[in-house]
């Protein structure tokens, strides 16, 4: 669908925790009506229809994910089968009449749980500041293959967490900078590294707002299940806590990270 330069620029000042779903209902209002070209007039009639009928959107919760399954190149490990899955289990928590019991007056978009699946550490979709973020991650492990020296690892990674010992002529990891953005293994010719394990990480309780913060990272690389898991155990827990519609960074102490860190561990 194309986008006039106006209305490319009109829909930038839609609340940005909106803006993914006002998109997506622009482009929807107008293939129904036979269009590819989306207008500034189109932006304006569907946003103002959008907002106007905010308490009716609200679902409770939002999950979205990157433009990784689009076909992007950087993916370290692919979601959407865990989006479809994390869709199911954030509809069974009933967060909307959960939340109507909690929050006086209408609910807002921002009263939502929010949940956002990147597939590599260049988090296109924000998971830093949401609920639950989740950013797929592939681990590089070195094999007994030899390497060739062609020096395209160290030239992929952009954290210089991969070097070529000169004494060994072999890869050598540093995990304290590597990012787990599988990019070394993908441009390996020899087998010399590999994925030695993919899955994803889990960071939790971010937020921007009048007190922003960052969520808190988990310590493993997580499969589907152990994502759903860790989800689970945070949607208790915010049910548990919240007394008014707080977001879940801010009903998350020092002892509740701890917990979830220690429950969750590798
Ligand atoms: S987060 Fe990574 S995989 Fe997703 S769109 Fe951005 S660069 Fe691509
Ligand atoms: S996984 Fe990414 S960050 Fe880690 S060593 Fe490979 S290229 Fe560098
Ligand atoms: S990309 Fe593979 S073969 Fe090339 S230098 Fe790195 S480990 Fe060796």
């Amino acid at each position: 669908m194309e986008w006039t330069r106006e209305a490319e620029e009109a829909v930038k000042s839609v609340p940005f925790f909106v803006r993914k779903k006002v998109k997506h209902r622009i482009e929807k209002e107008a293939v129904q009506a036979g269009k590819s070209r989306i207008t500034l007039s189109d932006v304006r009639a569907t946003r103002k229809r959008f907002l106007s009928g905010e308490a009716s959107e609200i679902t409770g919760f939002q999950a979205d994910i990157c433009f990784g399954p689009s076909g992007c190149p950087n993916r370290a490990h692919p979601g959407e089968g865990l989006l479809e899955r994390l869709e199911a289990l954030l509809k069974e928590a009933d967060l909307l009449n959960f939340l109507k019991t909690r929050v006086k007056g209408p609910l807002k978009y921002h009263h939502e749980f929010r949940v956002s699946l990147a597939e590599c550490p260049n988090a296109c979709s924000q998971p830093q500041i949401k609920d639950v973020g989740i950013i797929g991650a592939c681990r590089p492990a070195v094999t007994r293959q030899p390497c060739t020296l062609c020096m395209a690892c160290v030239s992929a990674c952009k954290e210089a967490a991969v070097r070529i010992d000169e004494a060994t002529k072999r890869p050598v990891l540093d995990f304290s900078r590597c990012l787990v953005c599988g990019k070394c293994v993908a441009v390996c010719p020899s087998g010399t590294l590999v994925a030695g394990k993919r899955g994803f990480r889990v960071q939790v309780g971010g937020k921007l707002g009048r007190h922003p913060r960052l969520a808190v990272s988990l310590p493993g690389i997580y499969s589907e299940d152990q994502v759903l898991e860790i989800v689970a155990d945070c949607i208790a827990l915010y049910k548990a806590k919240n007394t008014r519609g707080e977001r879940f960074g801010e009903l998350l102490d020092t002892d509740d990270l701890k917990r979830l860190a220690e429950r969750h561990a590798p």
